[in-house]
């Protein structure tokens, strides 16, 4: 995103908006009529997400905000910050698979198995992809396959191994989802795993869990996330009558 300095009047209204803290205003060697320097809102681009907040929310008064044309590797910060981005792997907007959302869609996630996304940069802090590589690198040691058509899969050079491409470890996400599945008996192992790496990364993440619940509405997981001493905040996002008869199957 980019600020046109000389329609910018320094008003300071999309400062506040920008959630990586990108923008700050600027002193520039023309003067006002006061006699004092004019100020023009920047935007620094290494931190700048792409996530266009600023452009669609914080009403520039002088329409100084504009989207500039966006090349690789610079695209996947908009693919993976600004919910209006479709991506081309799952053709949804937003970082994840619907399934990691309600298990409807293709009931993937039978008894026994658990949808793990693993949200890095969420909340507040942004990632940048050396950070997310850092997770998929240890994570991928429990033998685990990323689901192909979350977005961020297509960007491993090497999925097995949680490689991404080189020209992506520097560029800056609002949040990438790391999305496979684990068996139920893996979680102990996966917390671990998570809890070492936890410590080389400059940035934090969300831990989603997606599974079926037991015939009597308690959550399998449940027990595993207790012994691990995680906090967990129960959720369901469940859409009711739209659910595919596959899901029914009691598999
Ligand atoms: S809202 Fe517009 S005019 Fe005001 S500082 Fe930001 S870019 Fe400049
Ligand atoms: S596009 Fe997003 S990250 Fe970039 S300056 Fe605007 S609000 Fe900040």
């Amino acid at each position: 995103m980019l600020i046109d300095a000389e329609k910018c009047t320094g008003c300071s209204q999309c400062i506040a908006y920008c959630p990586m803290e990108a923008i700050s205003l600027r002193e520039t060697s023309k003067l006002k009529k006061n006699g004092k320097p004019k100020k023009v809102a920047v935007i620094d681009l290494d931190e700048c997400a792409e996530c266009g907040v600023c452009l669609r929310s914080a009403h520039c008064p002088s329409q100084a905000i504009y989207q500039q044309p966006l090349t690789y590797p610079r695209t996947i910060r908009s693919i993976m910050s600004d919910v209006l981005t479709i991506a081309e792997e799952s053709q949804i907007s937003g970082r994840g698979t619907e399934e990691m959302k309600t298990n409807e869609v293709t009931g993937r996630f039978k008894r026994g198995i658990v949808g793990v996304a693993i949200e890095v940069g969420r909340p507040v802090t942004g990632a940048r992809m050396k950070d997310v590589e850092k997770i998929s690198m240890a994570v991928s040691k429990l033998g685990i396959e990323y689901e192909k058509i979350n977005p961020v899969t297509s960007m491993m050079a090497d999925p097995k191994a949680g490689k991404f491409k080189d020209e992506l470890l520097d560029e800056k996400v609002l949040s990438a989802i790391l999305e496979f599945a684990v068996k139920l008996d893996q979680l102990p192992e996966l917390f671990s795993t998570l809890k070492k790496v936890e410590k080389e990364i400059d940035c934090v993440f969300s831990l989603d869990i997606a599974c079926r619940l037991n015939q009597d509405g308690s959550n399998p997981t449940r027990e595993y996330f207790d012994k691990a001493g995680l906090w967990v905040a129960p959720n369901g996002k469940t859409n009711l009558g739209l659910g595919r008869p596959l899901c029914a199957s009691g598999e």
